[in-house]
């Protein structure tokens, strides 16, 4: 997966690399799907949702540049896969997932692995988590109609954050900013297909 999927394609930084080699992605999926579980697309979770395809995860943290001493927040926990590949990159995790099922079976998983600096929180993450803001990076895994203020508001300075922005059916990558004076600047990277963000600053249900 690592050499054929990620390295191949561009993913350079070597401890992202090193950290997808080594977070073992079928503890996060289903036995039945353990065939598919380093396959080169989404593998689908309970909850209609899906993790991510293992590329677009790595493109996204690579985007964020994610230091060992960062505070991270992730929206859209999911499996809790990304959530381990984040824990082994930063010091701090804090991972919301809207539904509480995923959420509860993300941090038996993590706690099982020994993922110890991760904190996962049910609720509605289009509002982040401001008790522990700010945050060096902000990933976010669902799709976004616009940038959700409320996100951008708990970036530290020289935070990024990295989402998927777009309609339901298809959005492109973006990463969000602030540099040290606390100004905020857009760059578009590539092109994406994720779930959408359902909440009060993502689409509506
Ligand atoms: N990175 C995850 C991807 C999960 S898919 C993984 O590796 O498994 C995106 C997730 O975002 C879904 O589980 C969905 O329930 C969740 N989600 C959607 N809207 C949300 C919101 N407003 N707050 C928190 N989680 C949300």
């Amino acid at each position: 997966m690592v050499d054929r999927q990620l390295r191949q394609r561009g993913i350079r930084d070597e401890h992202l690399l090193a950290a997808m080699e080594q977070v073992p992605r079928h503890e996060f999926v289903s036995r039945e799907r353990w065939s598919d579980a380093y396959a080169d697309h989404p593998v689908g979770i309970p909850e209609q949702q899906t993790t991510s395809q293992p590329y677009i995860i790595a493109a996204m943290l690579q985007a964020a540049q994610i230091k060992p001493q960062d505070r991270v927040l992730e929206i859209g926990a999911g499996s809790g896969y990304q959530t381990a590949v984040l824990s082994v990159l930063a010091r701090q995790v804090i991972a919301m997932e809207r539904y509480a099922s995923l959420a509860d079976a993300a941090c038996d998983t993590l706690e099982r692995l020994g993922y110890g600096n991760v904190k996962v929180v049910t609720g509605d993450g289009s509002l982040g988590y401001p008790e522990s803001a700010p945050y060096d990076a902000i990933i976010v895994s669902a799709a976004a109609p616009r940038v959700p203020p409320a996100l951008a508001d708990q970036l530290a300075p020289g935070g990024r954050m990295v989402l998927p922005v777009g309609d339901a059916h298809q959005q492109v990558l973006q990463l969000v900013s602030r540099d040290e004076q606390g100004g905020i600047s857009v760059q578009t990277l590539e092109g994406c297909r994720f779930v959408p963000l359902i909440g009060e600053q993502g689409f509506k249900t």
